[in-house]
């Protein structure tokens, strides 16, 4: 059985955070990787050329974007539950990482600083790159 398989309907994503009810996922993910190169919403900067991010279905929250850095508490949360995990940090074309916040590093762009566009996992060393969180070009 292929991930593809596996991907929700559009009726179980609706119950998740709204950004997630307007996605078609065969608009995105191919073959269970991501279908186009991800790129920065706000500079263009690239980020992950097209099918080297294998597409995971996961709740998880990120903190909201743009939000002032240099607060350290009080973060507003937003669900996601569509990533591309990324094994290898080298795999990226670009990214950037901001310091740890409770044991997680998030990653940004790395030409802009916007983001956060997804988290790194500290023990796995994988990169999970929130698909609503960048540009599909
Ligand atoms: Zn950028």
């Amino acid at each position: 059985m292929s991930e593809a398989e596996n991907l929700p309907t559009s009726a179980a994503v609706a119950e998740d955070a709204v950004v997630s009810a307007e996605i078609n996922l065969e608009d995105f993910v191919d073959d269970g990787k991501n279908k186009k190169t991800l790129a920065c919403k706000y500079c263009g900067c690239k980020i992950l050329e097209n099918g080297c991010g294998k597409y995971v279905h996961l709740e998880r929250s990120l903190p909201a974007e743009l939000q002032d850095k240099r607060k350290t508490d009080g973060y507003v949360h937003e669900k996601l539950v569509h990533y591309f995990i990324v094994e290898n940090m080298y795999t990226f074309d670009n990214i950037g990482f901001t310091h740890t916040i409770d044991e997680t590093k998030y990653l940004s762009c790395a030409d802009c600083d916007a983001g956060p566009i997804g988290y790194f996992d500290v023990e796995s060393k994988h990169s999970y790159v929130g698909m609503t969180r960048v540009k599909h070009i």
